[in-house]
């Protein structure tokens, strides 16, 4: 790298780590608890054919798929719904992407909610990183909960076009009718700092991720979407499917920025060696 490109590159993040400063000093609550729900897996034959372009070609890779179910106070937040719990009555599993993967869901959302005690209902706020159907793939059934939503993900989803955008607009129609708060950047959800939806745009339109802080594991960024495994976020590859490549890069310097500022761990949705590393319900995280 020249001396030329590091500065430029230095001075890139020093503004972005200034403008990651989402989270004022005082405003550093924490939510109650945390449960990651496993909600689908999938298996594709060639890992380069989207995820990772042009390298690792024929190698096939698997992916964790998990929702994120945080309870603050009375308030009880989905981050993202995860595969369709259909699938689940098909346990050969169902091909997908013109044969690029084959999904399984091999414990239906429904049912890990059941578990903890929850009805669907009960969900009082929810926010998906983006509206891919690997995301979205229960959201009918969260029709008591306010949506969050960035205003671009909004308009390419309930918009004429959605199926130009990857979107199945049948998984999550009836959230129309929710109570919606539509964001134009970033969001602390409940005032406190304890959750802020972080814009990070790229991946889809309005893709977004989150920020939990954790009583005593800390700050977690919940990235979605925005890299798919750990070694492309490492050397920045972004899949080619995918809305805007450079939208995309810009996301992840911010994130880079903000893991810093906030001493968080990633956790990357879709990587099936770091999911396996984090308990799931009906263990609660602290
Ligand atoms: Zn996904």
């Amino acid at each position: 790298m020249n001396r030329f490109f590091s500065s430029v590159r230095l001075a890139a993040l020093v503004s972005l780590a200034a403008s990651a400063g989402i989270v004022h000093a005082a405003d550093r609550g924490t939510v109650d608890r945390m449960y990651v729900l496993e909600c689908g897996e999938s298996k594709t034959s060639d890992v380069s054919a989207n995820w990772s372009p042009g390298v690792d070609v024929g190698v096939a890779r698997e992916f964790s798929d998990n929702c994120y179910l945080i309870r603050h106070g009375s308030r009880l937040f989905l981050w993202d719904s995860g595969m369709p719990d259909a699938i689940a009555a098909k346990p050969e599993g169902v091909s997908a992407a013109n044969g690029l993967l084959t999904l399984w869901v091999r414990k239906t959302l429904a049912s890990q909610l059941r578990a903890l005690g929850i009805a669907p209902t009960d969900v009082t706020d929810i926010a998906f990183s983006h509206f891919h159907s690997d995301h979205v793939g229960n959201a009918n059934l969260f029709t008591s909960a306010r949506l969050y939503i960035q205003e671009p993900e909004y308009d390419a989803a309930f918009g004429p076009n959605a199926t130009k955008f990857g979107f199945n607009p049948a998984l999550y129609a009836k959230l129309e009718a929710n109570p919606t708060t539509k964001l134009h950047g970033d969001h602390d959800v409940f005032g406190d700092g304890s959750v802020v939806i972080v814009s990070t745009p790229g991946h889809t339109p309005g893709h977004q991720s989150l920020l939990v802080r954790l009583p005593k594991r800390g700050a977690v960024v919940l990235s979605g979407d925005m890299v798919h495994f750990r070694e492309n976020w490492i050397h920045r590859r972004v899949p080619a499917r995918n809305f805007d490549k450079d939208e995309t890069l810009r996301s992840m310097e911010k994130v880079a920025a903000l893991l810093e500022s906030e001493h968080a761990e990633l956790w990357i949705n879709h990587d099936k060696a770091q999911s396996a590393t984090i308990p799931k319900a009906p263990q609660a995280i602290e």
